[in-house]
C-alpha cells in the first residue's frame, strides 16, 4: 500500500508522522472521508472544500491548492490501484513542542491513505439498526463548532462508547437542551407521512455530504424536505428513520430507546432513496482515469 505523506508516495511503513506532531498531541489537525464507487470518487470537490472550510477556521495553511489536493486523491487510488475504495485525508498542524501553541509547528503534516472499502455486514440494511440516545451531550456550536471536522472526535467517541458498553452499535446524542442531533459519525433523518425531517446544523450537528445528498434526493422524490428541531417523542414516532454518511450510507433504523420505528423494518421511502443514492453513485462523481 501506498500513501501519500507530505508530497511523495511513501510505502505503509514508512508512512509515520512524529510524536511531536500536534495532530496527535492535542488533536490539532482537520480530515476527510471520501468514497469511490467502480473508480467515480464521490462528491470529491465538496470533500475537499469542507477539508479547506475546516482548515481555514482553525488557522490551518493546507500547503497546497484544492485542485492539487483532488489530484492527490485521484493519483493515491490510481497507485494503489483501487476503484471501489475508502478515501482518508488528513492534515495536522505538523510538528512542534509540547506546549500547544500552534505558532511553534512550523509545517503541516499532510496525508492521504486510500484503503480498501470496508463494508458494513448486508443484515444491517436489511433488517435496520436499534439505537439508544446517550448522557454524552453533542459538543455545542458555541464551543467546538461540529462544522470543523477535526481530530478531536472524544466527543463523539464518549458517545460510541456508552453505545458499545450498553450492547448498542451506535449512540444519538442529544444537544444540551435535549434535542436530537447526530449519531457519532452520521447524521440522522426521520420521515412523518411526507415530511423528511432532519436537524438543522446550528443545533450541533455536521453538515454531512451525505445528508445534502439525501435533502436533494428527497427534494426529486417530492418530499417535504425540513431542517427542524427534532425532540426523542418526534423519533419514536416517526414512520421511519435512518442513518447518513459517506461509509455507512443510508442505514435504516427501526428501534430506538426500546421503541419500535414505524413497522420495525427499513420502510418505503428509506427503500427509495437507498435506490436512488445508489444510482448517483454510479453515475455522479470524479473518474480516477
Ligand atoms: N456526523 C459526523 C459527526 C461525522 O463524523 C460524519 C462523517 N463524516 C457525518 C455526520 C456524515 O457526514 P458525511 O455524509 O459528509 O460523511
Amino acid at each position: 500500500m501506498k500513501i501519500y505523506l507530505n508530497g511523495t508516495f511513501v510505502e505503509r511503513s514508512q508512512a509515520t508522522v512524529s510524536v511531536f506532531d500536534h495532530g496527535l498531541l492535542y488533536g490539532d489537525g482537520v480530515f476527510e472521508g471520501i468514497r469511490s464507487y467502480q473508480g467515480l470518487v464521490f462528491k470529491l470537490r465538496e470533500h475537499v472544500e469542507r477539508l479547506f472550510e475546516s482548515a481555514h477556521t482553525i488557522m490551518l495553511r493546507i500547503p497546497m491548492t484544492k485542485d492539487e489536493m483532488i489530484d492527490v486523491v485521484t493519483e493515491s487510488l490510481r497507485v494503489n490501484k483501487l476503484r471501489d475504495a475508502y478515501v482518508r485525508l488528513v492534515v495536522t498542524r505538523g510538528e512542534g513542542d509540547l506546549g500547544l501553541d500552534p505558532r511553534k509547528c512550523a509545517r503541516p503534516t499532510v496525508f492521504v491513505i486510500a484503503d480498501k472499502i470496508e463494508l458494513y455486514p448486508r443484515t444491517l440494511y436489511e433488517k435496520g439498526l436499534e439505537l439508544i440516545t446517550v448522557a454524552t451531550q453533542r459538543n455545542v456550536p458555541e464551543a467546538l463548532n461540529p462544522q470543523i471536522k477535526s481530530l478531536n472526535y472524544l466527543n463523539n467517541i464518549l458517545a460510541k462508547i456508552e453505545a458499545v458498553t450498553a450492547g448498542f452499535e451506535e449512540a444519538i446524542m442529544l444537544s444540551s437542551s435535549g434535542y436530537v442531533t447526530e449519531c457519532t459519525g452520521e447524521n440522522l433523518f426521520i420521515v412523518s407521512g411526507r415530511r423528511l425531517l432532519t436537524p438543522p446544523p446550528y443545533i450541533g450537528v455536521l453538515r454531512g455530504i451525505t445528508r445534502g445528498t439525501v435533502m436533494a434526493l428527497g427534494e426529486r422524490l417530492r418530499l417535504d424536505v425540513r431542517e427542524e428541531l427534532l425532540t426523542r417523542h418526534d423519533l419514536f414516532n416517526a414512520s421511519e428513520c435512518f442513518l447518513t454518511g459517506t461509509a455507512a450510507e443510508i442505514v435504516p433504523v427501526v428501534k430506538i430507546d426500546g421503541r419500535v420505528i414505524g413497522q420495525g423494518k427499513p420502510g418505503p421511502v428509506t427503500k427509495r432513496l437507498q435506490k436512488g443514492f445508489a444510482q448517483l453513485t454510479k453515475t455522479e462523481g470524479v473518474r480516477i482515469g
